[in-house]
C-alpha cells in the first residue's frame, strides 16, 4: 500500500457502496464532537485483540471507536459499518503520520506483534497522539526505554495494556496489600501460560514475537509478582525446559523464573507454551494470604483470601481499562500501573530472565537504577 489515496481507492473497487454511508458517518462523528469527555481512539493492527477491545469499547462510557489502521485492506469493509468510521479515519501503516492533522483521533491503541510495538510508539508520538501500547511493551528494556523518551518529547501519554489494574479482585488484592492487611509479604507464586496452537504463528517467530512465552504471557506471573509485593526486584534467577526443538525453534517453551525482592520477599513464576491450565497468583503474608485463579486471563476473575472468598465484580476486562484510562487522560485521575514506566520496569526484569537463562542460571542483579 504506497498511499492513503491507492488504500482508499482500493477500498472503494473492493466494497463498493457497501462502506458506511456518508450519513452514518457523520452522525457518528457529530455524537462524538458533541461530549467533550469522549476520548476518541483509533486502533492499529485489526487482529485478535483488536476485535476484542472495540468490542468492548461499545459498552463504554468515556470512549469511542473513531479510526482504524490496517495493513488489510479486506478488513475494512467489515470494520467501517460495524464501528461508524468514515473514510477519512482508515489509515494504512504508510499512511499513519497523517494522523497527525486527524482531530477526530486522540489516542492510537496499538495491537500489533510484540515486535511492531517499538516502531508503532515511535510514530503515534510523532503525529502527536496519545499512546496504548500492548504488552509486552517492547523487545526489551532499551526500546521501551526510547519509548518513553518519544512520547515524552512528543508531550502524549503513554500507557501498556496492562488491563488487569482496572480488574476489581486485582485491585482488591492491591488495597489489602497497601493496607497491611498481609501484614510482611513474605513469597508470591505466580504462573501463566497455555498451550500453542498453529506452528506458523508469528507468536512463535523471533523477529516478530522478541520471544516466547515469557514475553507473551509470563509477563503476566512478572507484572503480578511485582504488584503483589509492591517492589521491584533486586536478583533475579532463570531455567528454560524445551521438549519441543522443531516449534519453538526461535523462541522460549517454558521458563521458570524466581526473584528476590528488597524486603526479603521473594516470588517463584513460571510460564509456559506447551500445557493449559497454568494460572495463578498467590500471595503470602505474615498475617495472611491471597489467592487468585484465573488470576491474568480474562477471566471471571476469581479470588480468596485468609478472610473468604472475594466478592468483587465481574467486569469486562476491556471495558473497564478504556473507560479507566480515558479518565486519566481527560480528568487526571490517577494511573493504577499502566504508563510506559512500569512497562520498562518489566522488560528490565525479562532482560535479566533472558540473561540469567544464557548464562545456565547464573543470579542476575538489577541494580538500584533498574538496570541489568
Ligand atoms: P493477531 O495476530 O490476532 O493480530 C495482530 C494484527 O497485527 C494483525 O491482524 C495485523 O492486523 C497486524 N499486523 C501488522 N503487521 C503484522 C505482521 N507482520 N504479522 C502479523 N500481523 C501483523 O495478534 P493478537 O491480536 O493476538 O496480538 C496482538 C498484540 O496484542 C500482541 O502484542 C499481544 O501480546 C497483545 N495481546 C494482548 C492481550 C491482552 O489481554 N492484553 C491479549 C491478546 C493479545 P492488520 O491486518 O489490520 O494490519
Amino acid at each position: 500500500m504506497s498511499s492513503r489515496r491507492d488504500f482508499l481507492q482500493q477500498l472503494t473497487i473492493g466494497i463498493g457502496v457497501a462502506a458506511l454511508s456518508p450519513a452514518a458517518a457523520s452522525a457518528t462523528i457529530a455524537n462524538v464532537k458533541k461530549s467533550e469527555k469522549q476520548l476518541r481512539v483509533a486502533l492499529m493492527g485489526l487482529g485478535g485483540y483488536a476485535n476484542m477491545v472495540a468490542k468492548a469499547i461499545k459498552d463504554c462510557k468515556r470512549v469511542v471507536l473513531t479510526g482504524i489502521v490496517t495493513g488489510t485492506p479486506g478488513k475494512i469493509p467489515e470494520w467501517q459499518p460495524a464501528y461508524g468510521i468514515p473514510d477519512k479515519n482508515v489509515y494504512s501503516y504508510d499512511t499513519l503520520y497523517q494522523i497527525a492533522d486527524n482531530p477526530d483521533i486522540d489516542l492510537v491503541y496499538i495491537t500489533t506483534p510484540n515486535s511492531l510495538h517499538y516502531q508503532h510508539v515511535l510514530q503515534v508520538a510523532a503525529a502527536g497522539k496519545h499512546v496504548i501500547c500492548e504488552k509486552p511493551l517492547a523487545d526489551n528494556a532499551q526500546q521501551a526505554r526510547e519509548m518513553i523518551a518519544a512520547c515524552k518529547k512528543a508531550g502524549v501519554k503513554f500507557y501498556v495494556g496492562y488491563r488487569l489494574h482496572f480488574e476489581p479482585h486485582t485491585r482488591e488484592l492491591i488495597r489489602m496489600r497497601k493496607a497491611g492487611e498481609f501484614g510482611r509479604i513474605m513469597c508470591v507464586n505466580n504462573y501463566m501460560g497455555f498451550k500453542i496452537g498453529d506452528p506458523t504463528q508469528w507468536r512463535l517467530k523471533k523477529a516478530l514475537a522478541g520471544g516466547g512465552a515469557m514475553m507473551d504471557v509470563g509477563v503476566y506471573a512478572l507484572n503480578g509478582a511485582r504488584y503483589a509485593t509492591g517492589e521491584e526486584p533486586l536478583w533475579v534467577t532463570a531455567q528454560e525446559t524445551k521438549t519441543d526443538t522443531v516449534k519453538f525453534a526461535e523462541v522460549d517453551e517454558t521458563v521458570t523464573f524466581q526473584l528476590g525482592f528488597p524486603s526479603g520477599a521473594i516470588a517463584s513464576c513460571g510460564t509456559t507454551y506447551n500445557f493449559n491450565n497454568y494460572e495463578r497468583l498467590y500471595l503470602i503474608g505474615d498475617k495472611g494470604f491471597a489467592e487468585l485463579s484465573p488470576a491474568f486471563s480474562y477471566g471471571p476473575t476469581r479470588g480468596r483470601t485468609h478472610l473468604g472468598a472475594m466478592n468483587q465484580p465481574i467486569v469486562n476486562h476491556q471495558t473497564v481499562q478504556m473507560d479507566g484510562l480515558a479518565d486519566c487522560i481527560l480528568n487526571g485521575t490517577p494511573d493504577p500501573g499502566m504508563t510506559g514506566e512500569e512497562g520498562l520496569k518489566d522488560m528490565l526484569v525479562i532482560d535479566a530472565v533472558y540473561e540469567s537463562i544464557r548464562r545456565n542460571g547464573e543470579k542476575i542483579y538489577l541494580n538500584k537504577k533498574g538496570t541489568v
